[in-house]
């Protein structure tokens, strides 16, 4: 079993910090544990969030706290560390990474010849609307629209072929809005397209975690990515040892039950 999306923001870079995420993974039987950090956190990706703090003030006081405390050479070299270590499973490095259209070409450039084993993107950001932190943010939206822009902006990262994976495909579920339409035909489109870029998706029990959601994503969405024959990794979203591994033997049962 693997744990594909596990952050290690928390803690400092080193091998101390590293050893209790593995130690906790060994512990949940997992084979496999890909650590990585929020693209926001890197001084170097900080002018990817000029647009949205210019039209989100929440956005803007966030960043401002969280964002470019890093910067890459530093998580660089703990990786490297990691890597000369002997280690009881495999681990792999990467960067869970905010999509932005206008950003492809930016990001591109940015994470070219790092050596990152991989890199995922997400939908953290309706154009500029933070679905994801807090729920009185959806008042007096129009949940009908934010649907539509959440799959078509999805669909673009698919179509970008700038990032390896898609993280928590069908996110915007988190606080229960539901579309007056189905979503069939973007699901379809969205699984065309990540198969056409030959990306993964992710099994992510992140938002079940935080707000109760559904576990992973939806039924009707594991059918059109198998239909794709898009593979699809089981991820916790930790954000601290305790978490990895979380309902991630659950999540594998339900994509190996859905058939295409
Ligand atoms: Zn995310
Ligand atoms: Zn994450």
């Amino acid at each position: 079993m693997t744990d594909c999306h596990i952050h290690i923001e928390r803690g400092p870079y080193t091998l101390d910090w590293i050893n209790k995420f593995i130690n906790k993974a060994v512990e949940q039987g997992l084979s496999e544990i890909w650590l990585l950090e929020h693209s926001y956190r890197f001084i170097e990706f900080l002018p990817m969030y000029n647009d949205i703090c210019a039209n989100n003030s929440y956005i803007k006081t966030w960043l401002a706290k969280k964002g470019g405390v890093c910067n890459l050479s530093d998580y660089l070299h703990l990786i490297d560390e990691v890597r000369n270590s002997e280690l009881p499973i495999k681990i792999k490095f990467g960067l869970e990474i905010c999509y932005f259209k206008n950003s492809e070409e930016f990001i591109g450039q940015l994470i070219k010849n790092k050596g990152f084993d991989f890199t995922i993107g997400s939908i953290h950001f309706i154009d500029h609307f933070a679905y994801d932190h807090k729920p009185e943010f959806w008042d007096g939206v129009d949940v009908d629209e934010a649907y539509k822009r959440y799959f078509e902006t999805s669909i673009d990262l698919a179509k970008s072929r700038v990032f390896d994976g898609i993280a928590h495909p069908d996110c915007i579920k988190l606080y229960g809005h539901k579309p007056t339409f189905e979503l069939t035909e973007y699901y379809n489109s969205l699984a065309a397209e990540l198969a056409k870029s030959d990306m993964y998706a992710e099994q992510n029990s992140g938002s079940s975690r935080r707000t109760n959601a559904e576990l992973g994503m939806s039924v009707e969405l594991i059918k059109a990515i198998k239909a794709n024959k898009i593979r699809i990794i089981t991820a916790s979203d930790a954000h601290c040892p305790e978490d990895v591994g979380y309902k991630i033997r659950q999540m594998e049962e339900i994509s190996n039950a859905t058939k295409e």
